[in-house]
């Protein structure tokens, strides 16, 4: 099997070069070609000798992801990609332009095993992780075709981060590398449903990076009937994991909070998010949630929406309510490549 190269550290990736017998120059240069330069084959390396060419092709594997669909929101401008991977399964990643620059939203697995109710990603299970070149490929294929600098990375795509973590790890240090797109680790935002032991291990890497904890509900009780991560590790649990993360990194957690109608929605809900994200200095982020056909949950209507923030809002909590970017291409998580399996299998309308 060939090595899959855009997954190597510059260090790993000199060591193959001087095997090689070439001098460490080319580790640079090839470097500068895959993590700079985007490049997706080493045809397009020049500077290379063409037998030289033939070596890296025999050797190594340049894995990239190929848009299969795109579709652009009438509503914001958000773009939606659906990639196909090299062995055909297929991914989404979504471009969202601020004020502030593009953020990516890149998928950090094929489908996932965590099993929340209301997700997209999670009802077909988990096929595999990707690759740390899959994850950074995500990011290098919208730069490519849009032609515009990428800013933020969010890991809020479908999959579990901490379930591929060894990768999500590798792709961190390779898309923040100086001598490659060079995205700042503080830019870079990373989302968990709450697994405890991958946010003790995280913090202890030290690395800057803005931790995400799906929340979702504020009691063990309610969060274990729309999360069944929550039947393993309590709330409690979890905040401790936070505290650790702040203490370790420095770096405040953002809650996010999806907002299902008359379920996580009351007065009562707001009362104990008040509690929780006091205690924690956290940012809140609410989105009403996005309803799939598979399951029976609707979104907290506007004006609920507002009223929810309103009180969060008062008693001190930094509160957003995260725009609600490409409602209309299915923008939640895993929507566009269910539907899309599911026009090519034949199961379209079978859903609840
Ligand atoms: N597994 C990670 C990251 C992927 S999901 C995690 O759980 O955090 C990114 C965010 O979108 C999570 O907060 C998730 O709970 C939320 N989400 C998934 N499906 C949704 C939907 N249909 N509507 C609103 N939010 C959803």
């Amino acid at each position: 099997m060939k090595t899959d190269i855009n997954s190597l550290y510059y260090d790993e990736l000199n060591e193959e070069i001087l095997a090689m017998g070439l001098p460490k120059f080319r580790t640079a240069q090839v470097f500068s070609r895959l993590h700079e330069k985007l490049c997706t084959s080493f045809d397009e390396m020049t500077e290379l000798s063409v037998k030289l060419r033939e070596e890296f092709v025999d050797k190594y594997e340049i894995r990239t992801v190929k848009a299969v669909k795109e579709q652009v929101s009438k509503l914001d401008g958000t773009r939606k990609y659906l990639f196909a991977l090299s062995d055909g399964n297929l991914i989404e990643s979504v471009l969202m332009k601020y004020h502030h620059g593009n953020s990516v939203c890149i998928s950090s697995q094929v489908g996932c095993r965590m099993g929340c109710r209301f997700c997209a990603s999670t009802l077909d299970g988990l096929e595999r992780n990707l690759t740390a070149s899959e994850m950074l490929s995500q990011i290098y294929e919208i730069t490519r075709l849009t032609g515009e600098r990428v800013s933020n990375v969010v890991v809020m795509g479908s999959g579990e981060p901490m379930d591929n973590y060894d990768n999500l790890i590798r792709f961190i240090n390779l898309i923040s590398c100086d001598k490659g797109l060079n995205i700042s680790k503080r830019n870079l935002t990373v989302s968990t449903c709450g697994v405890v032991p991958g946010i003790y291990k995280f913090a202890d890497e030290q690395l800057p990076v803005t931790l995400a904890l799906s929340l979702h509900s504020v009691t063990d009780e309610k969060r274990q009937t729309l999360m069944p991560i929550a039947k393993k590790y309590s709330i409690d649990e979890l905040m401790k994991a936070c505290e650790y993360y702040f203490d370790k990194t420095g770096r405040r957690i953002t809650f996010e909070y999806s907002l299902v109608r008359d379920v996580n929605d009351l007065d009562e809900d707001a009362a104990g998010l008040i509690k929780l994200a006091g205690r924690l200095h956290a940012h809140v982020n609410l989105i009403p949630v996005n309803p799939i056909k598979e399951r029976e949950y609707r979104e907290t209507t506007g004006p609920r929406v507002i009223e929810f923030k309103n009180k969060l809002e008062k008693s001190g909590i930094n509160v957003t309510i995260r725009r609600e970017m490409g409602r209309d291409i299915d923008g939640a998580c895993g929507q566009l490549r269910k539907r899309t399996m599911d026009e090519s299998t034949g199961k379209e309308g079978q859903g609840a």
